[in-house]
């Protein structure tokens, strides 16, 4: 089954311009970054924070390189958005040639080509072949609010409903949307109005058991909508098809169809927020597919422009066409460099199959994530699709008690053997596995190893520690 991927697809230029290697050379953070995190703490506001303070210098493939000359073994993505890897040669050439033109006249003042063709190709690859409109803005979180403004203008409805463990953004209305108070809300409100929360179709977590939480989610939300809310008052559901930052929660089988269902009998617009799974990531163009849903409204950001600040806003031409003219915008949104980004990233999705790189992917990852689950009990789930997998770890002896403890530890030993891992989680107790989609195989393997090392290593020191 592995031997379908063996070095990974480099792009066009045909071979990794960086060696596809891990090694650790220093501590990590090594003497470098540490100096490099003392200018940080003068300089940055502490708000803002970093999972692994090592200073990147370079990035390529599968790997990270670091200022002290380590190269890490790259899990993350950059959280989902380095799809066809870092510094791709075909999305830094054409970059490159576009600063080079011009870097900006704002759309809005006079436009160019490269943002109608990147509206062109979401019209035309996100789900549903409908007549779509689309608009281009600069982050997943705008992307999402935008969404939302379209539909209440759309509908001339107040309410949005939104999940248990949901996740869209940092800004007043986003952060309201989202489920998770610390370290997202704390202190930051009052939050927007008009935001209801349901409970999430969380196959590991629901009461009635995994097999009946698809059906009983959907009737619940169902039911809670139309007592608390009114169905006539809601303007849109916005879900994301896999939770992302809640913890890769992926909703159990007929949840996303019946909800979608509901929507459509009530008149309620459905808003997918694909910022984290779409552009190949789950092993479809985005996630939606899988069930065969075909959203109102699909917000994209993350993987769409390889890094460069990118989002959009795709959806049904009769209810984009309803806002009128300056209604929607932003200074910065659709940035010719971006937009070229984007088109790169199309086509490199496209040239190198990526989509199906994605499935290989989770091909590979999933069945020894099992594997490892049967070995310690702390891993209480494994879940995801392609390229969008991770564990949730308990307290093990058959309790779901969330145990982010052990979380951070195997993250913290993962990252000083030079593996780049992120964890997720309502609860902190997720570690999430976004590889590029053009990591060499021999680096996901030897990921995984790193992995079994670090829960055999934790082990060994608990069982000392116990003696
Ligand atoms: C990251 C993310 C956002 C917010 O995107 P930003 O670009 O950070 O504003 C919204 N929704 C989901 C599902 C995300 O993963």
């Amino acid at each position: 089954m592995s031997s379908q991927i063996t070095d990974g697809p480099a792009g066009s230029a045909g071979t990794h311009r960086l060696p596809q290697e891990r090694r650790v050379v220093t501590e990590i953070p090594g003497p470098r970054s540490r100096a490099l995190q003392e200018r940080r703490t003068a300089a940055v506001a502490p708000g803002v924070s970093s999972v692994l303070p090592v200073f990147v210098t370079d990035a390529g493939g599968g790997v990270v390189i670091d200022a002290d000359g380590n190269s890490l073994i790259d899990f993350g993505s950059g959280i989902a958005v380095t799809n066809v890897g870092n510094a791709n040669p075909r999305v830094a050439e054409r970059v490159a040639a576009q600063a080079a033109r011009f870097t900006h006249t704002c759309f809005m003042v006079a436009p160019y080509e490269s943002y109608v063709e990147v509206c062109e190709a979401l019209n035309r690859l996100t789900p549903g072949d409908h007549d779509k409109r689309s608009i281009l803005v600069s982050s997943g979180a705008e992307a999402v609010e935008n969404a939302v403004k379209i539909a209440r203008y759309a509908t001339g409805r107040p309410a949005v409903v939104v999940f248990d463990h949901g996740y869209h953004g940092r800004t007043l209305l986003t952060m309201t949307l989202t489920s998770k108070n610390m370290p997202y809300k704390q202190g930051f409100g009052p939050y927007a109005p008009e935001v209801y929360r349901m409970p999430m179709a969380y196959p590991f977590r629901w009461p009635g058991g995994p097999e009946n939480c698809g059906p009983e989610a959907a009737a619940l939300a169902a039911d809670q909508i139309t007592k608390q809310i009114g169905a006539a008052n809601v303007a849109a559901v916005v879900v994301e098809p896999i939770q992302g930052e809640g913890g890769f929660i992926d909703p159990a089988p007929g949840f996303l169809p019946a909800l979608a269902a509901f929507c459509r009998d009530n008149g309620i617009l459905f808003i997918a927020d694909e910022v984290q799974t779409g552009f190949a990531r789950t092993g479809d163009l985005f996630a939606c597919e899988h069930e065969g849903i075909v959203p109102d409204l699909v917000a994209t950001a993350k993987g769409i422009a390889g890094g460069l600040p990118l989002a959009a806003v795709t959806g049904r031409a009769e209810i984009m066409d309803k806002v009128h003219a300056g209604g929607l915008g932003g200074t910065y949104g659709g940035n010719p460099v971006a937009c070229e980004a984007a088109l790169a990233v199309l086509e490199e999705i496209e040239s190198e199959k990526l989509v199906d790189r994605a499935r290989m992917i989770g091909d590979l990852m999933l069945p020894r994530l099992h594997a490892l689950a049967g070995r310690h009990d702390e891993i209480g789930d494994v879940r995801g699709r392609g390229a969008m997998t991770a564990i949730e770890l308990v307290r093990g002896d058959g309790s779901k008690d969330p145990n982010p403890e052990l979380t951070a530890e195997i993250a913290r030993r993962c990252h000083a053997a030079g593996l780049l891992v992120l964890t997720a989680g309502t609860y902190g107790n997720v570690l999430r596995f976004l590889p590029p989609l053009v990591i060499p195989e021999h680096l996901l393997l030897e990921g995984l190893d790193l992995i079994e090392a670090a829960f055999a290593a934790q082990t060994t020191a608990s069982a000392a520690l116990s003696s």
